[in-house]
């Protein structure tokens, strides 16, 4: 890490000096989370609950700080007098609105929330595995309360789940998303009645041993830009990135001995997760800037890298050969055109993490609507699992045969992730404006495909999104980058275009 510049500002150097620490103790909590679900025996998970809630009750401490508040006045005037775009600038800006926001949180509050969350992550594994949501239902019942008692810290919104937004999609509006939500439902539903009668492809059962599986993932992950200097990459129950600095960057995904395509595409797609935070400036490094702008924007990336480059042909022309010479028993007989479809195949199924590009959406707008329920008490948790299964069988057309594989599938709720399903889904939304504006400016990129080389994708994504790190709002980030708003057109049309016919293009 390079020496910071001399600022000649004392009190911008103290900001620095209190931030940067606070960043340091931050980063014992990732690591420690990265631990718990890759390495640590399950037995250690009560003992590192307290840790972590010890460290995040630290760090939350030391940010609310009355000190930081002081010093963050006198530099109002001259974080306004530096250029908007300046490091320093943005560091100022962040800062406080960050800091305005924690202080509304009490150190207690702020505890208790992250021991509930890691201890009501172990009970929901527990619970999943014995598919039995009774045993979890205290834990969201608590979940809830805390989520109540949270939201209380805060101004009166038009929308109380806005605050909860708010904390994974800074400064949008619920009312947004439901308008962005309701564009979506009316041309998925078509699109998946007319696509939904495709079938699985003939190479799922056959052995795909991981080993292999692990070894092509990581040559098709450092084509995109993963390096070993700066990332791992290992195996977790639910793959997952996350990063103690822009590098040390620890990827994670799973393997199915049996299929192809969940391994393969979680590792692309959580290097697309790893491909952003590596590419934030370093000259942001241990700041509160030194990261992705925001959940969504994160996500966008990663579908980016999974979905518009993993799941195009011109990317299969160039790695379908190496996939089949891995694989000649499972994929002998299969052309690269037949695999490309096999890929790119729409059919509903229970597993939000396994949805193909057109089911996906739906999978999301259900969630999104029973986690409003149940925070306006419209639904209680004794119902909740009855009100998924009816509603998945009214969006998907199948029904739930167990909790296990309906309400109980997802981690997020256990750990009191209220508010950041939506954003996966406008991840998805945003790839697509984000694809189209590189294409528009580097014009098309089969060719490179074809060949196996993603540079010149990478670098416009790098030097157009990655390195701003946190630096501004989503919002201003996103018009940086497209020139405007969020828009869920260009994904409808790019749907359109790839699934509509029934046929892929
Ligand atoms: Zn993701």
């Amino acid at each position: 890490v390079a020496p910071d510049p001399a600022s000649n500002h004392p009190e911008l150097d103290e900001l620095r000096a209190r931030l940067e620490e606070i960043h340091d103790i931050g980063v014992a909590s990732r690591l420690l989370g990265w631990d718990q679900l890759v390495k640590m025996p399950p037995a250690g998970a009560e003992v590192r609950a307290e840790a972590m809630a010890t460290i995040d009750r630290l760090v939350h401490e030391r940010f609310i700080d009355d000190e930081i508040g002081i010093l963050l006045d006198g530099l109002a005037t001259y974080g306004e007098s530096l250029a908007y775009d300046s490091d320093d600038a943005s560091l100022i800006r962040v800062a406080r609105r960050d800091w305005e926001k924690a202080r509304r949180v009490p150190p207690a509050l702020a505890g208790e929330m992250s021991r509930v969350s890691s201890a009501g992550m172990h009970a929901w594994a527990a619970a999943r595995e014995h598919d039995d949501y009774t045993s979890f239902r205290p834990w969201l019942d608590r979940q809830l309360d805390l989520k109540h008692e949270y939201i209380a810290c805060f101004d009166t919104t038009d929308d109380p789940y806005d605050v909860l937004l708010d904390d994974f999609e800074p400064g949008m509006q619920t009312s947004e998303v439901r308008a962005v939500f309701e564009r979506l439902r009316e041309e998925l539903v078509p699109l998946i009645a007319a696509a939904g009668t495709d079938r699985e492809p003939a190479f799922v059962g056959r052995p795909f041993p991981w080993e292999v599986q692990q070894a092509l993932s990581l040559e098709a992950m450092s084509a995109f830009g993963y390096t070993a200097e700066a990332m791992r990459f290992d195996t977790t129950v639910h793959p997952f990135c996350t990063g103690m600095g822009t590098h040390d960057i620890r990827v994670t995904t799973r393997f199915h001995d049996t299929d192809l395509r969940d391994g393969l595409f979680a590792s692309m797609h959580e290097v697309g997760h790893g491909l952003y935070e590596h590419g934030v400036s370093t000259s942001l490094e241990r700041t509160l800037l030194c990261e992705g702008c925001s959940s969504a924007l994160h996500e966008s990336q990663s579908r980016l890298w999974e979905n518009l480059v993993g799941r195009s042909l011109s990317f299969w022309r160039w790695f379908y050969p190496r996939v089949q010479g891995a694989f000649p028993e499972a994929l002998g007989g299969m052309s690269v055109d037949e695999f490309h479809r096999a890929v790119n195949t729409v059919h509903p199924s229970l597993i939000r993490v396994e949805a193909d590009e057109v089911t996906y959406g739906m999978h999301i707008i259900l969630r999104f609507e029973l986690e409003q329920e149940l925070l306006s008490g419209n639904l209680s948790t004794a119902d909740l699992p009855a009100a998924w299964n009816a509603r998945f069988e009214e969006y998907l057309g199948i029904p739930v045969p167990d909790d296990r594989l309906g309400v109980l599938q997802d981690v997020h709720w256990s750990a009191g992730s209220f508010g950041y399903f939506p954003t996966y889904q406008l991840g998805n939304v945003i790839a697509v404006q984000v694809w189209e504006r590189a294409i528009a400016e580097l014009g098309p990129l089969d060719d490179d495909f074809e060949r196996g080389d993603f540079t010149r994708l990478g670098e416009w994504l790098r030097v157009n999104l990655y390195a701003l790190g946190r630096k501004y709002t989503p919002q201003e980030t996103l018009e940086r980058v497209v020139g405007g708003p969020i828009d869920p057109e260009p994904y409808l049309a790019y749907l359109h275009e790839k699934h509509g016919s029934g046929v892929i293009a």
